[in-house]
């Protein structure tokens, strides 16, 4: 079994002798032990961020090709990386390989970025008193970020953080989730080859409560960019003060599906949105609104392609979906299946558990209150429901606590207008699931999925602040002659 210390400064440093053990999440076996970070780990993270923030090393064009060169070394790792998610994360082959692929390219991209900071032209002469100035912003680093990171995305997501905030000129402390923290570290590894000088980036182990705890104190710290539980986040939210944060956060995800859509393309790729990663994505699809005429042929199709999905092993080729990230979520799962059914819905596939792996369950017409369609479910359920008019489904959506992602299938434009217009969400996608993101997107919620956006150019802007400039007593432009 591996051991990781924390990489601290440009090293593998730990003063805790205590240790947390990875486990596979199939077969529950550890496969690696890291460290549960004390005060003084996580101290010594942050000095470390603050002390290269103090003696900047590296220009923006310097940053760049550190990005580019790590995107680079990680592709040449890429069959390490994958092993390493479909172990720890418990992701199948082809979406850890997912994984893996948009993470090279979010580098890529975050590099490109990392060239193109600006600030604007103020064209103060068009106000009362605004002669005779010109005036133009600039973009600065905040200082030393930390990027605290949930278990779904084990590698894509800390990147997401880790990539804009060095770009930006941010060194950075990451504290991974405890479940899946190796690709984390050796993504460490990867920054160190690629020539990011030591203190640039910190990768520091250890549980929310106490690690995660000790680094939204502590007073050197910038700017948060945390993504995780809506709980989580409100808790942080309280003790974060003036200090800024992107707080990407929970949700419940819906996709509509209105009675003129192209359903040959909106049920299967809503069933892979609703199930991919064993449904533990932000962005998963827990409910169908489908408009009364297509509802049974809705309920049917999704049934049956959820029937057809294979569950199992993460490591074999031949499975679709893996398991959840421990036994007691799948059995939280299955505990709000059961009250979803006593309470009148209808199973209509799946149900079956062994040990964290759950069969793609469907179900129908689940009454208000049940879990499944008040609650984030984070598992592989999907619950259709009948509505009458995209209206109905525009308030439904609307009245959700969350606001992250929502899909329309319809080939009325009017119909597409209304949603794009109406439904209060960081994301609208039109003839696509709400699982549909491509890493340049601005991507965020709103309501209680959160605040602030990722995707390179938009996390590049979180992560710097603006400064005004204004020259004032300008000559007079000269008269062409
Ligand atoms: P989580 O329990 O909220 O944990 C997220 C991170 O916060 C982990 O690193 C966790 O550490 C840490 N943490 C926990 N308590 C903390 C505290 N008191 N202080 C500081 N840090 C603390 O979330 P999760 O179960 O890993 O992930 C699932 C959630 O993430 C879902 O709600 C999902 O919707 C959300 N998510 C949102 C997005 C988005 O973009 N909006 C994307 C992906 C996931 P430990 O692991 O040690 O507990």
């Amino acid at each position: 079994m591996k051991h990781f210390s924390n990489f601290i400064a440009g090293e593998w440093r730990q003063h805790s002798g205590r240790t947390m053990d990875v486990l596979d999440k199939y077969d529950r076996t550890p496969i690696a032990q890291v460290v549960a970070s004390s005060e003084a780990d996580v101290d010594s993270a942050v000095r470390a961020a603050s002390a290269a923030f103090e003696a900047p090393e590296l220009d923006a064009r310097g940053r760049s090709d550190v990005l580019v060169k790590a995107a680079h070394l990680l592709a040449e790792r890429k069959a390490e990386f994958v092993t390493t998610i479909v172990q720890e994360g418990g992701q199948t082959l082809a979406e850890a390989t997912r994984e893996v692929t948009r993470a090279v390219d979010v580098l890529i991209n975050t590099a490109e970025e990392s060239n193109r900071v600006v600030g604007d032209m103020i064209p103060l002469e068009g106000a009362q008193g605004g002669a005779g100035k010109i005036a133009f912003t600039t973009r600065h680093p905040l200082g030393v970020v930390c990027a605290i990171t949930p278990f779904n995305s084990p590698l894509n997501t800390p990147i997401h953080k880790i990539a804009p905030a060095i770009a930006a000129g941010n060194p950075v402390v990451c504290k991974p989730a405890s479940q899946t923290p190796i690709s984390c570290l050796l993504f460490a590894e990867v920054l160190h080859a690629a020539g990011l000088p030591p203190g640039w980036f910190n990768v520091l182990t250890g549980s929310g409560q106490t690690a995660g705890d000790l680094l939204m104190r502590h007073p050197e710290i910038a700017f948060y960019h945390f993504t995780g539980s809506t709980e989580v986040g409100m808790k942080l939210s309280g003790q974060l003060g003036l200090r800024r944060a992107s707080l990407e956060l929970g949700s419940i995800a819906v996709t509509i599906i209105a009675d003129d859509a192209d359903l040959e393309d909106a049920i299967p790729s809503t069933v892979r949105a609703a199930f991919a990663k064993a449904g533990q994505v932000c962005t998963s699809t827990q409910i169908i609104y489908a408009e009364r005429k297509v509802f049974d042929h809705v309920c049917k199709g999704v049934a049956q392609a959820a029937a057809e999905l294979r569950a199992g092993d993460p490591q074999a080729p031949s499975s679709d979906i893996g398991p959840l990230i421990s036994p007691a979520e799948a059995e939280r799962v299955a505990m709000w299946v059961t009250r979803a059914v006593d309470a009148g819905a209808t199973l209509v596939a799946g149900g079956s558990r062994d040990g964290p792996v759950v069969q793609p369950i469907v179900l129908l017409n689940a009454p208000d209150p049940t879990e499944v369609i008040c609650r984030e479910v984070f598992g592989p359920v999907v619950t259709v429901l009948c509505v009458d008019s995209i209206d109905a489904a525009i308030a439904r959506f609307n009245a959700l606590p969350y606001g992250l992602s929502v899909g329309v299938f319809t080939r009325d434009l009017d119909k597409a207008f209304q949603a794009a217009r109406r439904l209060r969400s960081g994301t609208i996608h039109v003839n696509a699931p709400s699982s549909s993101r491509i890493d340049l997107m601005p991507f965020g919620g709103v309501k209680d999925s959160g605040h602030g956006k990722e995707g390179p150019r938009y996390a590049l802007r979180e992560m710097t602040e603006e400064r005004l400039i204004v020259f004032h007593n300008v000559a007079p432009r000269q008269q062409p002659c």
